[in-house]
């Protein structure tokens, strides 16, 4: 018989979450058994569950967890090993479980790198301004650094986190052009920039707008958006009006996707297909 897989997801506020519709349909395209369960620590005890969640999911015979937002770090210190990138970035976000070890990876950073690709294509990724230096942004920075960008700066509203996210990187891209700047810079930077990339939680619904002066937004800057509920944010709004090549934030997050099915489930997805499933959910 067609084997059969069992995975979930582990975070808060996630109970209308698509991913396991996008996981399934991926598993049911493939003809193989596949359930996907959120385990919302808000209604399980709170992050201080996530040991007792993790070991109940290796008891239960899971194949693999998603692990989101506030158990990322928290996670680490329960998990065997970890894929290089994953240490380094010092998040985990796809848990394989293989019998009783469990390997911590981080397709965050995968899937946004899968996503600019697709979105720029044949086109260099130039000089970039990156707006966001928390958990999002160190992961997609590192994923911008990995395509060879010829310069690449990032501002946050708290500095200490621009300058140790520029430091870090500068350590692991030497010669990188890497450099951290004020919020007061931004404007500079982005008329001399060919990329934006946006991970800051501004245009979410909870924080409603976009995180810079949108007379900033040119035809000939593409624009790479990490927030993705809602999918259209007012940044991808108005960067499309004035014609700008736009990567949306969903692009990631089928991205992340793509890359956890295939550690859980050893199968080969089909991007374009999963792309389909989000958009019709
Ligand atoms: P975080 O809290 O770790 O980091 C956010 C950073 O943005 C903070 O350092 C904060 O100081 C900075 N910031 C806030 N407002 C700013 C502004 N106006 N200008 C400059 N900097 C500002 O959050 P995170 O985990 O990095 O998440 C950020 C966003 O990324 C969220 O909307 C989240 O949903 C999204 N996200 C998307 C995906 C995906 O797959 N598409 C994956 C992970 C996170």
């Amino acid at each position: 018989s067609a084997p059969s897989f069992l995975c979930g997801l582990v975070g808060s506020g996630i109970s209308r979450s698509l991913t396991p519709t996008l996981h399934e349909a991926e598993g049911r395209a493939h003809g193989v058994g596949y359930v996907y369960r959120i385990l919302d620590i808000d209604t399980l005890g709170g992050v201080a569950a996530l040991p007792r969640i993790v070991s109940s999911a290796v008891e239960f015979g899971f194949d693999g967890l998603n692990v989101t937002h506030p158990c990322k770090q928290a996670v680490i210190p329960l998990l065997d090993d970890l894929t290089p990138d994953a240490r380094m970035l010092g998040a985990v976000n796809t848990v394989e479980i293989d019998g009783d070890r469990l390997v911590g990876h981080n397709t965050d950073w995968t899937g946004f790198g899968r996503n600019l690709d697709a979105g720029l294509g044949d086109t260099p990724v130039g000089r970039v301004v990156q707006l966001g230096a928390g958990g999002a942004g160190a992961a997609v920075a590192y994923a911008t650094l990995t395509r060879g960008p010829e310069a690449f700066t990032v501002a946050d509203a708290d500095p200490s986190r621009s300058r140790a996210l520029a430091d870090q990187l500068s350590e692991q891209f030497p010669g990188g052009g890497i450099a951290s700047c004020g919020l007061s810079d931004v404007p500079a930077a982005v008329r001399a920039a060919n990329g934006l990339v946006h991970a800051t939680p501004v245009g979410m619904a909870a924080h409603p707008g976009i995180a810079l002066d949108a007379a900033l937004l040119r035809p000939d800057l593409w624009v790479a958006e990490v927030v993705y509920r809602p999918t259209e944010t007012e940044l991808l709004r108005r960067a499309r009006a004035v014609g700008a090549r736009t990567i949306s934030g969903i692009g990631m997050a089928v991205g992340q996707a793509v890359d956890s099915f295939r550690i859980f489930t050893g199968l080969e997805p089909d991007a374009a297909r999963m792309t389909e499933h989000m958009r019709q959910v």
